[in-house]
Formats: C-alpha cells, sequence, structure tokens
C-alpha cells in the first residue's frame, strides 16, 4: 500500500487586528501569517480496510474523531466516494514538534497535510485553490498552512494574498507546557470587552480589512527590513490574554527587554510568545537568557526561523 511523509509547518501570526462582527457569526479578521520552521511530521498510508485511524506520540492530542487530521480525512472520503471506495480507508500516524494549543495552528497545519496526503494517495490531482477551499469548511487556519510562506488572511482568516516570502528571520518561541488558551475564550472576550468598537456594516469591514494591504507592516516585508516588521508586530488578543495569564506577560516583558530582540509579540490566542533576530546566534544567546531568567521545567523554548512553504512531501514508498 502506498503511502507519503508529510512536513507540516506551524505559524505565527506578525499581525492580528479584529475588526468587527460578520453577518454570519464570526469575527472580521485582518491577519498576516507566517510559516516558520517548527513542523509536525504526518504519515498518510492506503490501508485495506474502509476505516480512517489516527495515531499521534503526544498524549494531549486525540485521536478520534474531535482530531483535526481525522475530520480531514472524513472531509475527503464525503467528497470523493469513488477515490475512497476504489483506494480503501487511510492510516495517519503523527509526529508532533509542535505545541499543542499554543496559537501556533498545529491541529490546521495536521488538517492541511491530510488533505495533500490524500489528494496524492489517491491520484486526485487537485489544484492548491480546491484544497484550500476544502480547508476552509475545516478552520480557517486550514487555507494557510496548505501553501504557507507569508500571506495576508481577511474574512475568518481563510482568504488569503499571499506576500514576498520572508526567508530567515530568526525565531525564539517561549511556550509552557501545561499553558493552554482556548481560541473561543479569547475571541469571545474580546467581543466582551471591546465589541462597543466593532464595525457591523459589510462595506466598511471589507475597507478596513482591505487596508491593511497598504499597512506599515506589509510596506516592511516588501522592502524585507526584519528591523521595522519587527516594530509593526501586533496581536490585538494580547489586550485579553495578556492581563489574565501573568505567565505570559512576563515573557513578552522579558523578550522585550533582551538586547538583540527586534520585537516580541503572542501569536494567534497564545499563549506562545515569539522574539525575532538578525541571527541564529543571537536567537540561540537569547533563549539561554531566557531559561537562566525563568527557572522552570515546564517552560518549553525553541529556535527556528521563516520559511517560505507550507505542506511539502518529504518522502514517498
Ligand atoms: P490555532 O493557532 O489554529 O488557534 P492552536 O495552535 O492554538 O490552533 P492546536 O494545537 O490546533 O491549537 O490545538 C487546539 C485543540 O485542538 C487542542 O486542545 C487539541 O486537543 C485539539 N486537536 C485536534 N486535532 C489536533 C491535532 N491534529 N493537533 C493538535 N491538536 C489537535
Amino acid at each position: 500500500m502506498r503511502s507519503y511523509s508529510l512536513i507540516a509547518p506551524a505559524k505565527i501570526n506578525l499581525y492580528l487586528e479584529i475588526i468587527g462582527d460578520r453577518s454570519d457569526g464570526y469575527h472580521e479578521l485582518a491577519m498576516i501569517l507566517q510559516s516558520i520552521g517548527l513542523a509536525d511530521e504526518i504519515d498518510v498510508r492506503s490501508i485495506s480496510s474502509e476505516n480512517i485511524h489516527v495515531h499521534c506520540n503526544h498524549p494531549q492530542v486525540p485521536t478520534d474523531k474531535t482530531n483535526l487530521a481525522y475530520r480531514a480525512a472524513e472531509l475527503m472520503v464525503r467528497q470523493f466516494p469513488e477515490a475512497f471506495a476504489k483506494y480503501g480507508g487511510v492510516e495517519i500516524s503523527i509526529k508532533k514538534q509542535i505545541p499543542v494549543a499554543a496559537g501556533l495552528a498545529g491541529g490546521s497545519t495536521n488538517a492541511a497535510a491530510v488533505l495533500v496526503g490524500i489528494d496524492l494517495l489517491w491520484k486526485l490531482g487537485l489544484t492548491q485553490s480546491e484544497l484550500e477551499e476544502l480547508g476552509s469548511t475545516l478552520g480557517s487556519d486550514v487555507p494557510f498552512c496548505v501553501a504557507g510562506g507569508t500571506a495576508i488572511a481577511t474574512g475568518r482568516g481563510e482568504q488569503l494574498s499571499p506576500l514576498p516570502s520572508l526567508d530567515n528571520i530568526c525565531i525564539v518561541l517561549a511556550k509552557y507546557r501545561s499553558l493552554e488558551v482556548s481560541t473561543a475564550w479569547a475571541y469571545k472576550t474580546y467581543r466582551q470587552q471591546f465589541g462597543d468598537s466593532y464595525i457591523r456594516d459589510s462595506d466598511n469591514l471589507e475597507a478596513r480589512a482591505n487596508a491593511v494591504h497598504s499597512g506599515a507592516i506589509v510596506k516592511a516585508i516588501l522592502d524585507k527590513d526584519s528591523g521595522e516588521i519587527a516594530q509593526k508586530l501586533h496581536n490585538d488578543l494580547e489586550r485579553v490574554v495578556l492581563p489574565v495569564y501573568p505567565q505570559v506577560f512576563q515573557l513578552r516583558e522579558i523578550f522585550a527587554n533582551q538586547e538583540g530582540v527586534l520585537g516580541t509579540m503572542m501569536s494567534g490566542s497564545g499563549p506562545t510568545v515569539f522574539a525575532l533576530f538578525e541571527s541564529e546566534q543571537q536567537a540561540e544567546k537569547i533563549k539561554l537568557q531566557v531559561r537562566e531568567a525563568i527557572v522552570d521545567e515546564d517552560l518549553e523554548l525553541f529556535v527556528t526561523r521563516t520559511i517560505t512553504h507550507g505542506i511539502q512531501v518529504a518522502s514517498s514508498v
């Protein structure tokens, strides 16, 4: 039976602005998403039974129907019943490197990898935009995870405009292993606290979302000016997460006060905090300094970098 091994990179948010309420009940967002080198490995193989099986080496990740990778396989079965009948079920193995519930789109990138893997297994020949369209029914971050790189994401996060790739900006990620922030809680709390200032009519929503295309951080990305990008990092959700999670606030403060840090921000709904650096040497140095400043085995630190791709095939047998 054929199998594919796929690399599924995490993402960070260089920018996250909550613009308002959409008529479908979701938030209208303007984000800039960036793929990073930290990645899970996903193996997808055809099996003779008509089932979907998920295995994962991480105890916090469910292996039942609530796993986004499972849901991606289920979607492919529903969409392509003839291919399913021809090729049989699918076994999915997830080797987790990306911290879970971290604001790094771990589940979404796993789902994107399964869409790409099954497309290959079943020889469907889907285009990138067809894969993204399927992904958007699973979650707002899934379409971005398919192609990855650097992109503006508007709407619920599923409307993508690619930006020139930002290669090789070095990153330190910091996340407390046992600390999770619910994405649903973060957005609900933001609505409770700041909903009064939301834009609600569709013309103004669209105009504001489009404004991000000519914003200062996009200019800095077009100029490939990492110092300026780092100065223009922004995340509205910090307004609700930092006051409630002092550990996240402390990480932000520690990074902000280290020499050599270009800029620091929480990713997505957190609780991961990242900092940007010119060189890997500086990133490794600051990682050590943060480790010394916070003596807590629960704190995980990773050195990684910006990359220019989303899901990639590592090997096939
Ligand atoms: P996002 O940045 O897209 O909001 P996240 O990085 O905050 O996502 P995930 O790592 O995707 O969060 O995990 C969120 C929840 O989803 C976890 O509590 C976990 O139980 C569940 N989950 C389902 N499928 C997966 C998966 N394949 N990998 C990780 N978590 C998963």
